[in-house]
């Protein structure tokens, strides 16, 4: 695997990846020199200075890979990403204690009004009096948010002996109960709370989500907080209750016009401590972020799954899903090409304990993956499995069922086309094992070349596939039989050691009681 590094990360994070995969890096790489050599990298590594627009991931025609050493991507045209089947990472997590250490910092210097007393002292003064504090110490704190920043604030408040109420409506309740919090509505956080900390994304929802009805009902002498996004709080109204005193002060790491205009009205309050989105600046989250994705890109290369995927549905336990995944790309592979005509559903139906696993969208990409990949010339992946099913047509059904017929697990995937339904039934073996084909019961390894005929049940119509095989010089590896006596059917599969040319196929086709025969390659 050969990565790019096209903007300035920490360096622990290239020593990781020199460790593990072919490292390029190129800080000062122009747009111009980016779109011409993106070819040649399977991954690349950015911060905010690099665009990866539409154009860059056109021409990536190897890339798998696009990392954002931090956590917004405006820079990256995912949607782009995804159609390409190009996986989008960053590294949330990297910031969370940074962030929440700084809101605590203002909080402190809010509480302790820090910041108007260094500036006095500074103008050599010494007003002792001018400046009395509050202890954080038995003050209610109201946490909205209580995702990853959120919930290291509230740990590290804890240490400062503060009672914790959360207003989070999409936290399950026994999370919160984890967490050791209580979750309550957002009124009631308003109006408890000593001090509010807001860590919410900026939603439609949650825009102005603090205004002034919201000021009203704060208890007097309440500080807020915000260093998650501007826009949560509406500033007009904020500047309305410091001034009238409505709270006691606020602390803000972000705006909703960044950098604040010239002659912006807040700068002329005391009660406010004002940082310039610097909440996520330091050096500690920057090596966390280059070591994050590192991580990310080596769990690629050793066909791992990448954690923080913005592409596609998060994972958690990806071990209990690794051993079906190829199984389920077999499985599409097979069905896909031993159908007859275009494809028009597929469904799968997992069946025992693969049945109880939470989430089976992975799966069902990988299916998707392998069956619609033999007939691409660009691989398809998981990433943008769905869409390309889509564009193709194919409409994807996911079921379950307790049974699964013996087995500790058994996944059944059927095609659909205009001309039939072919089914194929596997579970995880020591690899990937089909075991029903149809209503035939059989124990095929899915793997090379193989044959599948449909022919009737009666005398010498293996052999004569088996002469014509054999005068074509093509060796048979493996072969299984499956028949249906109450119809008088049966079906042939074989696994070959070269596949068979088409005339060959041809002459099988032209037998009398065959009713199909296929190549497949797996
Ligand atoms: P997260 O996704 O881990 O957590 C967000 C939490 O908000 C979730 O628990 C979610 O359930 C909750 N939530 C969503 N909508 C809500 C609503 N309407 N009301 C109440 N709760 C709601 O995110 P995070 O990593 O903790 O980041 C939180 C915020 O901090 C984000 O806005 C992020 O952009 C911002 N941030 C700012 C900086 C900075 O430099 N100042 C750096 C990193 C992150």
């Amino acid at each position: 695997m050969k990565v790019l590094v096209a903007d300035t990360i920490n360096k622990k994070g290239i020593e990781i990846l020199e460790e593990n995969v072919e490292v390029v890096v190129d800080t000062d790489i122009t747009p111009e020199k980016l779109l011409k050599t993106i070819n040649e990298y399977d991954g690349i590594i950015v911060r905010s200075r690099t665009k990866v627009k539409k154009e860059v991931i056109e021409n990536a025609t190897n890339l798998k890979i696009i990392a954002r050493a931090g956590v917004g991507v405006d820079n990256i045209d995912v949607d782009a990403a995804t159609e390409k089947g190009i996986m989008v990472v960053n590294s949330p997590e990297s910031t969370s204690i940074t962030v929440a250490e700084h809101t605590i910092g203002l909080m402190l210097s809010l509480a302790r009004k820090i910041s108007i007393a260094d500036k006095s002292v500074k103008e050599d003064k010494w007003e002792k009096s001018r400046f009395m504090g509050v202890e954080l110490k038995k003050k209610t704190l109201g946490v909205i948010g209580m995702g990853r920043i959120g919930s290291q604030v509230v740990s590290r408040c804890k240490a400062f002996e503060m009672d914790v109420i959360v207003y989070d409506p999409y936290l399950p309740e026994d999370v919160a109960r984890d967490m050791g919090v209580e979750l309550t509505d957002l009124d009631t956080v308003l109006k408890q709370a000593d001090f509010i900390t807001i860590h919410v994304p900026l939603t439609p929802e949650t825009e102005h989500l603090i205004s002034t009805e919201e000021f009203e009902i704060m208890k007097e002498n309440s500080f807020i907080v915000n260093c998650a996004r501007g826009g949560i709080i509406d500033e007009d109204a904020l500047y309305d209750a410091l001034k009238n005193n409505k709270i006691g002060g606020c602390g803000l790491d972000v705006y909703e016009e960044e950098p604040p205009k010239k002659g912006y009205r807040l700068f002329e309050l005391d009660n406010v401590v004002l940082t310039p989105h610097i909440a996520a600046s330091t050096n500690e989250a920057q090596r966390d972020a280059a070591i994050i994705v590192a991580e990310e890109i080596i769990k690629l290369s050793k066909n791992d799954n990448p954690h923080n995927v913005l592409n596609m549905p998060r994972i958690d336990n990806y071990s209990k899903y690794a051993p079906y995944i190829e199984l389920c790309k077999k499985l599409g592979s097979f069905v896909s090409q031993a159908v007859n005509g275009k494809i028009d559903e597929l469904e799968v139906i997992y069946g025992g304990e693969v049945a109880k696993l939470p989430n089976y969208e992975l799966l069902t990409r990988s299916v998707i993956q392998g069956a619609i990949n033999p007939y691409l010339k660009n691989e398809i992946t998981q990433i943008n499995a769905t869409i390309v099913a889509k564009e193709r047509g194919i409409t994807i059904t996911e079921g379950v069922r307790k049974d699964a017929k013996g087995y500790d697990s058994l996944i059944k995937v059927t095609a659909t086309s205009q001309d039939e339904r072919f089914s194929a039934e596997g579970s995880n073996l020591h690899g990937a094992k089909i075991l029903k084909v149809n209503n035939y019961w059989v124990d095929v390894k899915p793997e090379g070349h193989m044959f599948i005929a449909k022919y009737d049940d009666v005398p010498g119509s293996i052999g004569k596939i088996g002469t014509i095989l054999g005068e074509n010089n093509i060796n048979i590896g493996i072969m299984q039989v499956g028949r249906e006596l109450d119809i008088g059917q049966a079906i042939m599969i074989l696994t070959l050691d070269t596949v068979v040319p088409k005339k060959v196929m041809d002459e099988i086709k032209q037998l009398d009681n065959i009713y199909s025969a296929v190549r497949l390659d797996l």
